[in-house]
This record gives C-alpha cells, structure tokens and sequence, in this order.
C-alpha cells in the first residue's frame, strides 16, 4: 500500500485551502473557465479516449459527458453569485441588539473517486461542483477507463490551478491508501459493495461523505400510451452505453394486455438503432473489462433471450437484449444487471408491479409510462427512489435543476446544479452582538424572583 508520503500533492493543496485562495468568487470563476476551456479544445481527444476504452461513439460522449459539462458550467456560472449570497436572519427581540446570518463555506480539501462508466462526466461533474463550493479537490478516476484517466490527469493539469485541483490516478490500492488520509469530504461514484467500504473509511476521520451508488431502476408501462415511442425510449436509455449506465432500466414491467406489442416495437427500436447486426454499429460500444463480460454471459446462461443474446469475448461484445420468461425470482433479478440485457415482466394488475418495486431495495431511478395523472401520483406516492421520470428517461440527471443522488441502498447525498453546491458546502451561521446592554439577569446566581422573570421573557420574546 502506498504511504502517506506518496501523495505530496496534498500538502500543497492543504496550503492553498488554508490561505484561503479558492474562496474567492474570481478564482471559481476563472477554474470553471478553465474546466469549459479544456472540455473544448480537448474534446477530440476525449472522444477518442473513451472509443479507446470501451468503443463509446463520439456522438454519445458528447451527449451524455462532455455536452452535458458544458451546460452544467454554463448554470454554475450563472447562479455563482446567488448561491454564494450571505442570507441574513432576524434575532428575536431578547437576543437584541445584533446581526445574524450564515452563509455557505467550503469544506476544505475534498476527495472525489469516480466511476468509469460516465468516466469523464463522473469526474467533472463533482468537480464543477466542488470548484463553485470553493473547495480544493484531489480527483481519482477509475483505471477501468485507462486512456479516459489519462486524458482527465493530462487535462487538468494543464488547464486548472495545480496549487489546489490535481487528478491521482491508480487502481484499488491508490484509492484505498487516498482513503487512509484525511480529506475534508468524500465523494464516490460506483458500487455498493466498494460504497461501504469507503464510508467504513470516513468513519475514522469523521469525514462527511456523499455516496452516489447503484441499483436495479424499474420502469412500468401501463397501456394507455403510445407503445412505439415508450418502446423506443426504453431501448434508447436501457441500450445507451450498452446499458453500463447507473440510471438506465434495469428491468420492465409491464401490463400482460399489451406485453407482445411492446416487446414487437422494442425489437424493431433495437434493428432501427443498431441495424441488423448491432456488432457493426458504430454507436454501440463494448463491455467495459473480462470481469463484467463473464458476469453477463454467465446471467445469459441462465435466461431465455427473446431478442439478442449474442455474445463475442473477443471483443468484450454482449448483444442488445431482451429476455422473456423473468420473475423477480430469476437469477437476473437478484442484483443490478449493469449491462445489455433488458428483462420484461408482465403484470395483471399495476398493484402486483408496485408492491415488486416497494419490496425491493430503493432503486435510484424510477420510470412510468402512463397518459393517467392518477396514476402516474400514485406511483410516485406508493414507491421511493431516488428520482422519477414519467414517459420517458434518463433526462431526470441532464437537468442541472433537478438533484441527482440516490436514497437507501442507492446512495445518499445529492449533486448537479445548486445541489452539487450545497452538498460541497457547509452552512456557517454567524451572530454579532453589542457588548452592551449587559443586563445581570443571565448570570447567576438565579434566585426565584429572577429565574421567574427569565422564564416569561423567554417565552414572550424568544
Ligand atoms: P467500483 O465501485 O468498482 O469502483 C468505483 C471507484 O472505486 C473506482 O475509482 C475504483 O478505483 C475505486 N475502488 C475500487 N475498489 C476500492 C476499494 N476497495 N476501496 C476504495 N476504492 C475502491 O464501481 P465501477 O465498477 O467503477 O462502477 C459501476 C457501479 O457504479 C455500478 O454499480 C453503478 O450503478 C454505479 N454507478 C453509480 C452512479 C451514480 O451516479 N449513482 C453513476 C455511475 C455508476
């Protein structure tokens, strides 16, 4: 394991946290510039970074990475000011004269471990995040997207403030000897099981964290709606990045009465999107490593694909998927899929789907296809997730207004836009007072007469 020694970067970033220099609205400004600046001129080279480590096409790089930055630099750069805003508090009668307020401060020194499914993305946004908080950052992005790590490390330290941004790459034992020190937040991107240990590792720091994790996302469709467009976004979110996307549905369920038609159009969305042979596609990307390959061939052993189900471990390729003959008993259903196969349950009753969905671990998204107003309210009121999208998907995350986290087993804690802000920053209250009146009723000794007074003051006026 590396020592502490190994990272005297951090020192130099301690020092700048410490003399105060990201606090200032101008040094924000000019880093998120900057940060716009490199996703810009570099934005080929990001491209081919991440067809480089897993044949992710340049048109989908833009749109769900580099495109999807931009915008949330642009927002950050228009609401600085506001977010940034001492908000002041009235004092009750009995604590005048004074002046209080609080405002948001930056943490310090923050940590940010990313995911490599989004690599660039789940880097930066945090980032951006943590650079209009104030904050100082140390980014570790994931060595599963190699070329993306390097292009992420070279990037920013040509383009932002090395005193207090700097990118340490490494695999399991770089992040576990970064999570040995002690940073001022933590910030992870990825699963479950790795989530834990690293709030096992907050812990003895003390360390506040946000944890932004997986999980199986239902989607329901009820048969009120245009089933050829519900068919297509569905294959568009479930497919995108060959399903390797934290928010993408996991499964679908559907009502029995329109079960063949839906799947009918899922299967001409794939041949629509992909062509015949979606190995030739250039928009399809691959499995990301062997691991993952092996985990999926091994749930498509044991499934009936309806659709799909090709495989070739040469080049990491899974077909896009759709499997037929799914309960929630199936091996398929016990842990989040993370990859191109699609399960698709039929359902008597929109009840039966529900209490599936509320039995299970709080997913991170939640997707109803549904015309019915009283529908879609209930289920947003009889289910918990992170996030809900009705009639279409994935958008809930592209909106820089809208708070992106998980709940429960899918994380907790919240970023894009102001919430990315808030959650780098801590509120910090601030009272003035007069050194004068200094009446002697708050001191003791507090004799009855005098303890009887108080408490009528501090009922009135408090
Ligand atoms: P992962 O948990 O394997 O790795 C994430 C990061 O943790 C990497 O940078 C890795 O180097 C580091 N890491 C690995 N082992 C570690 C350890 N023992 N101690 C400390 N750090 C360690 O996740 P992954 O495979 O990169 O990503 C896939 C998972 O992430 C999926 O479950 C997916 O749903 C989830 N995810 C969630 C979101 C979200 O926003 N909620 C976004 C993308 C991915």
């Amino acid at each position: 394991m590396q020592k502490d020694q190994d990272f005297p970067q951090l020192e130099v970033l301690r020092e700048t946290s410490e003399r105060g220099i990201t606090r200032d609205i101008s040094w924000r400004r000019s880093q998120l510039l900057a940060l716009e600046t490199f996703l810009i001129e570099r934005e080929q080279d990001i491209a081919a970074a991440l067809y480089d480590d897993f044949r992710k096409s340049p048109a989908e790089t833009f749109l769900t990475e580099t495109g999807y930055l931009r915008g949330e630099i642009r927002f950050a750069l228009k609401h600085l000011t506001s977010w940034m805003k001492t908000h002041r508090v009235s004092i009750p009668l009995i604590y005048q004269p004074g002046h209080s307020s609080y405002r948001s401060e930056p943490y310090g020194v923050v940590l940010i471990i990313g995911a490599w499914n989004y690599p660039i993305n789940l880097c930066l946004a945090p980032l951006i995040s943590a650079v209009a908080a104030g904050n100082c950052a140390v980014v570790k992005p994931s060595e599963h997207a190699r070329h993306t790590s390097k292009v992420i490390a070279e990037g920013l330290y040509h383009y932002l403030d090395k005193r207090a941004i700097c990118v340490i790459e490494g695999g399991v034992e770089t992040s576990k000897a970064l999570l040995e020190e002690h940073f001022d937040y933590l910030f992870f991107t990825g699963s479950q099981t790795i989530g834990r240990e690293v709030m096992h590792a907050a812990a003895k720091h003390l360390t506040p964290l946000t944890l932004e994790l997986g999980g199986k996302c239902p989607c329901i469709v009820e048969p009120d709606v245009d089933l050829r467009v519900a068919a297509r976004r569905i294959v568009w979110a479930k497919f995108l990045n060959a399903g390797q996307t934290c928010i993408a549905p996991d499964y679908v369920f559907v009502d029995k009465k329109v079960e063949g038609e839906l799947l009918r159009y899922m299967g001409e969305a794939i041949t629509d999107f992909y062509g015949a042979d979606p190995r030739l596609s250039s928009d399809y990307p691959r499995i990301v490593n062997e691991n993952n390959f092996n985990r999926l061939e091994k749930l498509l052993s044991a499934s009936l694909p309806l659709r799909g189900g090709i495989t070739d471990s040469h080049e990491y390729y899974v077909a896009p998927t759709i499997l037929k003959g799914v309960t929630l008993q199936s091996e398929v259903m016990q842990a989040e899929i993370f990859g191109p196969l699609l399960p698709v349950i039929a359902y008597g009753d929109l009840g039966e789907a529900l209490e599936g969905i509320q039995r299970g671990p709080k997913p991170l998204a939640l997707y109803l296809f549904s015309a019915d107003p009283k529908v879609q309210e209930r289920v947003v009121r009889q289910s918990c997730s992170g996030g809900v999208c009705i009639n279409d998907l994935l958008f809930q995350a592209s909106l820089p207004g809208l708070p992106f986290g998980g709940i429960g087993s899918s994380g907790f804690g919240a970023y894009h836009g102001q919430a990315g802000f808030d959650t780098f920053s801590f509120k910090r209250s601030v009272l003035k007072r007069s050194l004068y009146p200094d009446p002697d009723l708050r001191y003791p000794p507090y004799t009855g007469k005098k303890f009887g007074f108080l408490k009528h003051l501090v009922t009135l006026f408090s």
